[in-house]
């Protein structure tokens, strides 16, 4: 049965996807699916269209088209409907099963909580998948940006994410201070004095889910290693119970396909058997510099939510910054697209920002609907753009003799090198 939408407009052609019949994951994609996108606050409604444009024509090039149904939160919600996130925007979403949305803005300190972390919890997608790998012709503040080749699988839903975090000044920060004090005996730790404190949860069940996505991820994708990113030596009981939980999954559950690092040295001298994936672990800050001196060892990233966001940024600028980095959402059968970077207001309505970011997630989606050839052609055709010097501002600044385009422009270029291309 449909849903009933009020606030959004259901297009006239396009077919819904759905799920295998059986499976809670198996995606049914039809040739001219429904697609909801949320262009988003700043840059999005630069972004948001030009991924479009190119999206459309990859699809078009393979046979296919996509219905888009705009959906709406953040300010263009709350200028038509008074809401940050309406129910339909989010019922699109569940319904369509396939999204792809630009950035909200989320204000510091007060206000609303994050549009987007609630999307993510309201959706239940709770791996957000970041690949940062490099593309010919990008400039990079790193020597070999080529040695960089991962995927972060950041975990969605919990950490000090969850937003349980009380105001200073409240009632409810003193009960949990007085309770935290009197009755589980940190008597000596919070300062006196105005406080603000926050829960951080990690539980079994969002880790283990989690860490088989990235093992999973590795094995289907011939990846070599899986490492667990946490801070464990301070936070034992969150953190490092992570790490431990993320090691129980790769002992118990993937037989000989999987071998920890540990193993690896203690029986078979650190030769790992061919085709398995080896699971490591290593402390987060030691992890950002490992990043920069040892780039080309790691693969697969498996961290929690803080951890996952500060790592992917890092690692975004070595291949070129937030204008280049993807990502994606992930839950049970469901994907919602997106870029890492944010609305960047500043350049709101410039056609200026690099929409590289937003088409490289709308290609993740692509490749989450099995849709292979128009993902690779995204690919290649964004990578023929950027090395024949047509950029945007951010890459321009960086090359010598670089033809410096608006977002717009670089779309139509990536447009017109997918028709060459295909
Ligand atoms: P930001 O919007 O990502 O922008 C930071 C800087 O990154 C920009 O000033 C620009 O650097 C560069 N940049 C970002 N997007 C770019 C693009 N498409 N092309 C070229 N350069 C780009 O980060 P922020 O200023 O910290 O955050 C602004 C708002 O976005 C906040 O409200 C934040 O909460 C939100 N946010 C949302 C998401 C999301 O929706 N998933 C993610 C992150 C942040 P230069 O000026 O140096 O060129």
């Amino acid at each position: 049965m449909s849903y009933d939408y009020d606030q959004v407009e259901v297009p006239a052609e396009g077919e819904k996807i759905t799920l295998e019949e059986g499976s809670d994951t198996a995606l049914e994609v039809p040739d001219n699916p429904i697609i909801p996108i949320i262009y988003g606050d700043g840059v999005g409604s630069d972004v948001g269209p030009a991924a479009q444009k190119v999206l459309d024509a990859a699809a078009e090039a393979t046979g296919r088209g996509i219905s888009w149904m705009r959906v709406y939160a953040g300010e263009s919600a709350r200028e038509r409907y008074d809401e940050n996130l309406p129910d339909d925007t989010v019922e699109a979403i569940k319904e369509h099963r396939v999204a792809i949305k630009g950035p909200l803005t989320t204000p510091v300190g007060s206000g609303f909580r994050s549009l987007n972390v609630g999307l993510r919890k309201l959706l239940d997608l709770y791996a957000n998948v970041r690949p940062t790998y490099h593309l010919e012709g990008v400039p990079s503040p790193v020597s070999e940006p080529e040695q960089m080749d991962m995927v972060t699988f950041r975990e969605n839903t919990e950490d000090v994410y969850a937003g349980i975090e009380w105001e200073q000044g409240t009632d409810e920060v003193e009960q949990v201070k007085e309770f935290v004090e009197g009755e589980m005996g940190f008597d000596d730790v919070i300062h006196d004095g105005p406080v603000g404190i926050g829960v951080k949860p990690i539980t079994e069940f969002g880790t283990k889910r989690l860490v088989r996505e990235a093992i999973d991820y590795a094995l289907e994708h011939d990846r070599d290693s899986v490492t667990l990113v946490h801070k464990g030596n301070i936070m034992k009981f969150t953190e490092g119970q992570f790490r431990d939980w993320g090691y129980e999954v790769a002992e118990e559950e993937y037989g000989d396909e999987v071998i920890t690092e540990d193993t690896l040295w203690e029986e078979r001298d650190g030769e790992a058997p061919e085709d398995a994936v080896v699971v490591n672990d290593r402390i987060a800050d030691n992890m950002l510099q490992q990043l920069l001196t040892r780039t080309d060892q790691y693969d697969v990233i498996a961290t929690m939510n803080l951890n996952g966001d500060y790592m992917s940024d890092a690692a975004g600028a070595q291949i070129g910054g937030l204008g280049i980095a993807p990502g994606g959402n992930f839950g049970e059968g469901r994907m919602l697209a997106e870029p890492v970077h944010g609305s960047a207001p500043k350049y709101e309505g410039q056609d200026k920002v690099n929409p590289t970011a937003m088409i490289l997630s709308g290609r993740m989606m692509l490749e989450y609907m099995g849709w292979t050839d128009a993902a690779d052609l995204v690919r290649d055709a964004v990578e023929e753009t950027i090395s024949s010097g047509k950029v945007t501002y951010d890459l321009e600044r960086q090359l010598e003799d670089a033809e410096k385009l608006a977002t717009s422009e670089y779309a139509d270029e990536v447009v017109s090198n997918i028709e060459k291309l295909s």
